[in-house]
């Protein structure tokens, strides 16, 4: 093999140490070696590799270019297009510096059949200078401009005319500062050349790509080796949009390679908890007529369960009568009802003899459900001695004491609270179900954290995890394939749709009207503030001015601030207020996005809501529709300086007012931001698909779902293999 600079570059564990900056000549000892982060010798050009994960010779033969560059012809001047990239060949006729309208390196050339073209360069070095002097016969590459002066490249790429043209397209890959195309495109050459590629779909698989016409003239499915081969270095006759767009055959193969590695690894996760040991929670059958907590519970409830509701607590229920952890989703659109799905396995744990816990994002929210649960569970819990405790982060020493003491004994039969009730000092008797609700607030590591906490039994308790922002199927599928999901697809009865309004915030003044108006009727309003994510300071001040401009406007009213940074006792009155109806406005900041539940309140009214995303717009919306009265939720949208809407606003304002189904939201939400940042990093905490994409590649994601178990049962080595080289020492934090 020959030492080329790169190679030795990519592969080294170098142990001796060189000059940074540039590459070693040797060759490299052993190419194939994996090599840890932290031996890669500190030349700039490779940890600049290493930040970009091409670590591994896998990692470079799958680092795909981004675009490819077509230097295989040569055009004459006359046939070349304006506004397209042209590689001509033409000798220099004037070089020259000028100083206006700034200092510039002005070359003249003209090509065999005497045609002109004109070459600016804003920045240049005396070496530039030299090879582009008068009578210097180059090939320059660059994008062409006609102009009224002729037509002019503004800092073409050139070089010493001659030499072979390139037999395939020149790859142009992504990259990062300090490492210059060239080095990387020969890092990934012989990173290609020297990594392993054997097959590891298994014999007789099935490929659900698109095959192409092999030398033979058969029709074939390309192999990684050859997609790969392919992808690195196409053929001029290719179409660059199949190969830009990934729907190219040997793409195919790739983006299947990856959805396949995706869902043995999520599959594995899921197998290792299955594994575990849980306690098998179930209500006991009680004799002669009596009922236990749970036919207690439901007996009591003013409202008899939505259809939804019931299946998904039969779910719930059958999981937790197993010995393998639960590990479930539940996911309902705001206002579905989810609450009372968690009341209920919280009562079975509990009827069980295990302790619940449940814990939410933020103090509002844990605190609303501690109220609830209390008034639900307390009369049944009391007679056997049970209590609820609350956790949260603001609370007397003496207080917090007195719970803790609570939850030690076992004596607290459900713990509600913030994140409070994952901390150390916690001790749980026999924590059977833990609760986390809008679970997509919870970062990975405090996930992780909870189930690490919670094995105070030796046994795992089991998870039920609770979000209003539903997962679109494709999405479930492939990042939560580890997740099974339970979905209530129904709101209670009796609720009337929130209409939708799209005002311009110079008509403000209509809305204050508005709102007096339903105050008269007897009705609850929410004012929601913008969101302005730079400045805390700024989002407090803008609430507490729409604060006083709306108690100047509405006399007689009392007009409420909620808003983070208050004391917790101060929040909890003006919540209070607002709860018991004796506040007609509330005027907040985020802080009531989730779960807040004021069934009186009939109009929300969302400032600035073009900086808000979509689901946290939904979210908000959700808020009323609550009762029984007809709803409405405005909008306030003002433009900006340039006049009008941004484009992704538009389109999210214009999806709230078009549809009210949280799933549907979601599907847009997914669409106009893309899964990265739908999840949000944070919170899904593994490395997104790089080549894959869930809408346009369903079909590859539906057969790496379906071959992923056979694969896992009958061709174990070949699994671990492919994973490995897919997700290298990525795998271990994709199980978080
Ligand atoms: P979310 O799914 O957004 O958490 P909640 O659990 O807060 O929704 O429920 C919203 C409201 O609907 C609550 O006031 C709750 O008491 C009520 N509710 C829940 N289930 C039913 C039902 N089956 N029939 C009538 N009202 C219900
Ligand atoms: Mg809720």
């Amino acid at each position: 093999m020959p030492a080329t600079p790169a190679s030795s570059a990519a592969a080294s564990a170098a142990p001796k140490a060189r000059k940074p900056g540039r590459p070693r000549k040797a060759a490299a000892a052993d190419g194939a070696a994996v090599v840890p982060a932290k031996a890669v010798a500190k030349n700039p050009a490779q940890q600049a590799l290493a930040k970009l994960g091409l670590i591994r010779d896998i990692d470079l033969a799958l680092h795909l270019p981004l675009r490819y560059e077509d230097e295989t012809r040569i055009v004459a001047l006359r046939n070349a297009r304006d506004d397209e990239v042209a590689q001509i060949e033409a000798t220099v006729i004037s070089s020259e510096i000028q100083m206006r309208p700034r200092r510039q390196l002005v070359v003249q050339v003209e090509d065999a059949n005497g045609d002109q073209c004109e070459l600016r360069f804003f920045s240049f070095y005396p070496s530039h200078q030299k090879t582009l002097s008068v009578g210097a016969t180059l090939r320059i590459r660059g994008e062409i401009k006609g102009g009224f002066w002729g037509r002019q490249m503004v800092h073409p790429a050139f070089r010493q005319a001659g030499g072979e043209l390139p037999q395939s397209l020149t790859p142009v890959y992504p990259t990062t500062a300090g490492l210059p195309q060239p080095y990387l495109r020969r890092a990934v050459i012989s990173g290609l050349q020297r990594a392993d590629l054997s097959e590891t779909l298994p014999p007789g698989v099935e490929l659900p790509y698109a095959r192409y016409l092999g030398e033979n003239g058969r029709s074939q499915a390309y192999s990684l080796r050859d997609a790969l081969q392919f992808l690195h270095h196409p053929t001029p006759d290719v179409s660059i949009a199949a190969l830009e767009d990934h729907s190219h055959p040997a793409w195919q193969r790739l983006k299947a390679e990856e959805l396949l590695a995706q869902q043995l690894s999520q599959l594995t996760a899921k197998r290792e908890r299955d594994r575990l040991r849980a306690p098998a929670l179930q209500a006991p059958r009680m004799e002669g007529g009596h009922l236990n907590l749970h036919e207690q519970f439901l007996t009591a409830l003013p409202f008899s369960l939505t259809g939804a509701q019931r299946r998904v607590c039969e779910e719930i229920a059958r999981d937790l009568a197993r010995h393998v952890p639960m590990h479930r989703l539940l996911q309902g659109d705001v206002g579905s009802g989810k609450t009372i799905v968690a009341a209920l396995s919280a009562v079975i744990a509990i009827d069980a003899g295990w302790q619940c816990a449940l814990m939410a994002p933020t103090e509002i929210l844990a605190e609303q459900h501690f109220a609830k649960l209390v008034g639900w569970l307390e009369p049944l819990l009391a007679p056997r001695g049970l209590k609820v405790a609350w956790l949260a982060g603001a609370q007397k020493k003496k207080e917090r004491a007195a719970m803790l003491a609570l939850v030690e004994s076992g004596e607290a039969a459900l713990v509600v609270g913030t994140h409070a009730v994952i901390q150390e000092q916690v001790q749980f008797k026999k924590l059977g179900l833990a609760v986390i609700d809008e679970q997509h607030r919870f970062g990975v590591a405090q996930r992780l954290a909870l189930r690490q906490k919670l094995l105070s039994t030796g046994m795992e308790p089991h998870m039920l995890m609770m979000s209003a922002t539903p997962i679109p199927r494709t999405l479930a599928m492939s990042y939560y394939a580890d997740l099974d999901v339970s979905t209530i697809d129904e709101l209670p009865p009796g609720r009337t749709p929130v209409v939708t309004k799209l005002i311009s915030d110079s008509r403000r003044d209509e809305v204050v009207a508005r709102i007096a108006d339903q105050i008269a009727q007897g009705r609850q309003v929410y004012w929601v503030c913008p969101l302005i994510e730079e400045s805390e300071a700024l989002d407090l001040s803008n609430a507490t001015a729409t604060h006083t401009d709306l108690s100047e406007a509405l006399p007689g009213v009392m007009v409420g601030l909620l808003h983070s940074r208050m004391p917790t006792a101060e929040k909890k009155a003006v919540m209070e207020l607002f709860t018991a109806g004796v506040m007609g406005v509330l005027v907040s900041t985020t802080v009531i996005e989730v779960g807040v539940d004021v069934p009186n309140a009939s109009l929300m009214v969302i400032e600035h809501a073009e900086r808000f995303g979509l689901s946290q717009l939904h979210q908000l919306r959700g808020r009323v529709g609550r009762g029984a009265a007809a709803s409405a939720c405005v909008l306030l949208y003002a433009v900006g300086d340039s006049g009008k809407l941004g484009e992704t606003a538009k389109e999210r304002l214009k999806a709230m007012a078009e549809t009210s189904d949280g799933f549907e939201i979601a599907r847009r939400d997914l669409e106009i931001r893309g899964p990265g940042e739908f999840l949000g990093a944070k919170q899904s905490g593994a490395p997104l698909l790089r080549f894959a994409d869930l809408e346009a590649d369903k079909h590859l994601l539906e057969w790496a779902r379906e071959l992923a178990p056979e694969m896992l049962d009958r061709w174990p080595e070949l699994a671990i293999t492919h994973v490995s080289r897919w997700l290298g020492g990525k795998a271990e934090y994709l199980k978080a």
